[in-house]
């Protein structure tokens, strides 16, 4: 069924380190090889084998619109006819900065950076300068790219100093490191209890979407938020998926909390590489060359990645994301009864355009509860769904993406697809 995937795999193995430019995209975790993509369009990717999917996917999130949508196409194509990068400021970079803090009240000012990781580790580095402290806290199963300082495994217990998730991560650049249980807000307060005054920022994704979907429970973000208050530490809402996803405004405007800083990505660019971080005018002018905390970059606020993500951005403006969400809703519902029917432990989770499936009764609230899961039911589900033309994030730990350009034929199909699966 996919020779030509086959074949430009086994070409790119040995050219490029496990043949992908992205771990995940190997699908190795599902047993399976990668399909290589020769276009996509709306809600659908077409691999080299000629075989047409619906993609859940959607390059990691940013394809809110689906792909290659008429407004975006028109928007880049027309940037790259007036040159594709100037290394000198243009028009569009202050057009998305005022779309995006006109979005996001919180953020009064904004610095393109190309990618999510350089977002967040600039962020950290802004609140490190603006506190003059070391220390940041994250949660476990939280990912924030893969800048060192976030590269941080789960210790042994919730007050435990991290050790370097992957080799290549010196000890000492994780070991500022702190780590604690997503939607476990008292062990937040018991480390910082003893480590609050040296803690520069709380990192965290307001919505977790990088350990399958975990929606923060009530509290848990506003306590987030007294905490930063009451110890001088900054809030860093991760929103490189939850922005204009969960909605226009993000899950800031969602949940009704302004952190500091907020780091943006993927959806911005509307299919091209860019990130942002931005927040409160005071912090962001300690930025250089306003300020002392170093930060550049040469392709940063790429005419091409601008207009593709003011495009994408008035698109939105436009767009009914409660809808999307109801539909949504309804399609994980079912999915749910239809899995549940086979007599499989399996719950699916949604949030806005965002869903889960996973293959356990226990509670999701956080990294441990989602490793519960059963992998190799997720593994022969992901298998059967392929073959049945639905393109499923390859790994148990990835929320699924839905686009405005998702139709209820999408989900019908998807849903009937379900219904042959076998366990
Ligand atoms: C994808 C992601 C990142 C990293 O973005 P890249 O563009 O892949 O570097 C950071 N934080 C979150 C929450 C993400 O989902």
């Amino acid at each position: 069924m996919y020779e030509a995937s086959h074949k430009l795999f086994e070409q790119a193995r040995t050219l490029i380190p496990g043949g992908v430019n992205s771990p995940v995209r190997a699908c190795r975790n599902v047993d399976s090889i990668p399909l290589f993509i020769a276009s996509a369009a709306g809600s659908k990717i077409t691999s080299v084998d000629g075989r047409t999917l619906i993609d859940f996917v959607l390059s990691w999130g940013p394809m809110i619109l689906g792909h290659a949508h008429p407004e975006v196409t028109r928007a880049i194509c027309g940037a790259a006819a007036e040159g594709s990068s100037y290394g000198a400021p243009c028009e569009a970079e202050v057009e998305l900065a005022r779309l995006v803090t006109d979005a996001l009240p919180s953020v009064e000012m904004v610095r393109m950076v190309n990618s999510g990781t350089e977002a967040t580790m600039s962020a950290l580095r802004l609140a490190r300068g603006v506190t003059g402290r070391a220390r940041v806290l994250k949660c476990i199963g939280c990912y924030h790219g893969h800048a060192d300082p976030f590269l941080a495994a789960a210790g042994s217990g919730v007050a435990t100093l991290s050790i370097p998730g992957t080799p290549g991560v010196p000890p000492a650049t994780v070991a500022d490191t702190l780590l604690a249980p997503y939607n476990d807000l008292a062990a937040v307060k018991t480390l910082f209890e003893s480590h609050g005054q040296e803690v520069a920022a709380i990192i965290v994704e307001p919505v977790a979407g990088n350990m399958g979907l975990v929606p923060p429970q009530p509290g848990f973000l506003e306590g987030l938020r007294s905490l930063c208050d009451q110890y001088g530490s900054l809030l860093i809402f991760d929103e490189v998926i939850t922005g204009f996803r969960v909605g226009y405004g993000g899950a800031q405007q969602r949940f009704n909390i302004a952190p500091d800083l907020t780091t943006l990505g993927k959806i911005i660019g509307g299919g091209l590489p860019v990130g942002a971080y931005g927040g409160k005018a005071a912090y962001m002018q300690r930025i250089a060359p306003e300020g002392d905390v170093y930060q550049a970059g040469t392709l940063s606020g790429n005419p091409l990645a601008m207009a593709a993500g003011i495009a994408t951005l008035r698109v939105l403006q436009h767009s009914d994301y409660a809808a999307l969400e109801t539909r949504v809703a309804g399609f994980a519902r079912e999915l749910e009864q239809i899995l549940a029917g086979k007599g499989v432990p399996v719950q699916v989770l949604s949030l806005a355009s965002m869903f889960c499936v996973f293959f356990t009764r226990e509670t999701i609230v956080d990294f441990a509860s989602v490793k519960t899961a059963d992998l190799a039911l997720f593994t022969s589900f992901y298998k059967q769904m392929r073959d049945a033309g639905v393109y499923l994030a390859p790994a148990a730990f990835e929320a699924g993406m839905c686009s405005f350009a998702h139709s209820d034929d999408d989900f019908n199909h998807t849903l009937d697809a379900a219904k042959k699966v076998t366990f």
